[in-house]
């Protein structure tokens, strides 16, 4: 069998008002999707989502670049995968949409799912978790934060993971009065939910160590990028002062940049992303990291085909964990999907047709049409 052909492609859907979320100093006003598409001689077509962190349109870019190297080629010839390179984001997204459609295609050949090509005793299926708590806003009823999880455990999900609001010097926010918030959150969920929360490298040291304490005493399962990435040191003390993993690396793509950070036991669980740097090197990390006695528990975020790819990768692992899937990417998510895999009680099932399971919906590009431009706006107040 020989590929073809490749194309990305590259789709948006705006949000209504309504939906438009606001956190930090941005609001999103679309959803973003770049679908690495490749094509066989014998009529097989894997699909991979590309991070839209990437910018579809610079993936797309990559991906015509790295074009030539894969045609003709045999789409079972593991030499011919491209490695994420730690340095731009866009290409790196581009590699990791192209691994993800490769372990698409190979499944589809060998008639497996991906998650039993990568290991033969892989889960049927992966537990998921909620992921938002990024509607709420520090200045009109914090306390929706509450209510949004609250729903989330009426739909059946059994693990939520919540951020930190809107910026918050805007309204004085204080880490007192945010583990207010959480005290609420944590009392109002009892035990229904297991809770995590996301700190998106907005904190300082001493703000994530009181946050952290007071976490792990509620019994939170983790606390991911409480503070900036590069301060290693910073969260290897973190990671030491409090039972609860203290969790990040969505942003990284090789096991090189992971390597200091598990030399230095400074990610109690690493949150690579099959998306930003696809399936293999996401399997590479997580032997590495196995290794230092660190699971592996992917970041996975925007449509539906990346929620896929992490679901086998999770299934696949020593010691899965948990699958996040966005809360807050709006129609666009599953719609990409022809016939969208059941969520049946906070479960997704990675057990069906082979491959990553399914197939892309018709005319995506007609009904979802790129709109250039940063998918959020700059809030000032
Ligand atoms: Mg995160």
């Amino acid at each position: 069998m020989k590929i073809t052909g490749i194309e990305t492609l590259c789709l948006s859907r705006p949000h209504e008002p309504e939906r438009q979320w606001i956190t930090s100093r941005y609001r999103t006003v679309k959803a973003d999707c770049a679908i690495v598409v490749i094509s066989t001689d014998e009529g097989l077509q894997g699909i991979g989502e590309a991070c839209a962190y990437g910018w579809p349109l610079q993936i797309k870019g990559w991906v015509d670049w790295l074009k030539p190297d894969l045609i003709g080629q045999d789409p079972l010839d593991w030499t011919i995968v491209p490695h994420p390179n730690g340095r731009s984001r866009a290409y790196d997204c581009a590699v990791a949409g192209i691994d993800c459609a490769l372990w698409d295609l190979r499944g589809q050949i060998e008639g497996k799912p991906t998650a039993k090509l990568l290991n033969a005793d892989a889960h049927d299926q992966v537990r998921l978790y909620a992921s938002s708590g990024c509607r709420y806003d520090w200045n009109d009823r914090p306390e929706q934060l509450v209510e949004e999880a609250l729903d989330y455990a009426e739909q059946g999900l059994t693990a939520c993971k919540v951020r930190i609001g809107t910026e918050w010097s805007w309204n004085g926010v204080t880490v007192d009065r945010f583990l207010g918030l959480i005290r609420e959150l944590a009392q109002a969920v009892d035990g229904r939910m297991e809770l995590m929360l996301d700190g998106n490298q907005r904190l300082t040291e001493d703000q994530a160590l009181a946050i952290a304490r007071e976490l792990d005493r509620l019994g939170f399962i983790w606390f991911e990028e409480p503070i900036p990435q590069t301060d290693i040191d910073g969260y290897a003390r973190l990671n030491a002062a409090v039972d609860m993993p203290i969790t990040g690396g969505e942003q990284y793509t090789t096991l090189e940049q992971f390597r200091p950070y598990l030399e230095k036991r400074a990610y109690g669980i690493v949150q690579p992303d099959a998306g930003v740097c696809g399936i293999t090197e996401c399997m590479r990390i997580a032997q590495a990291a196995e290794r230092y006695g660190v699971d592996l528990c992917p970041h996975s975020w925007h449509n539906g085909l990346m929620a896929m790819a992490n679901g086998h990768l999770v299934a696949a692992l020593p010691n899965p964990r948990v699958l996040e899937l966005c809360m807050i990417q709006g129609p666009l998510q599953w719609a990409i999907i022809a016939e969208p895999p059941s969520i049946a009680d906070g479960h997704l099932s990675v057990a069906g047709a082979p491959g990553l399971g399914v197939r892309l919906a018709n005319d995506l590009e007609a009904r979802f049409p790129y709109i250039e431009g940063h998918y959020a706006v700059t809030v000032e107040r």
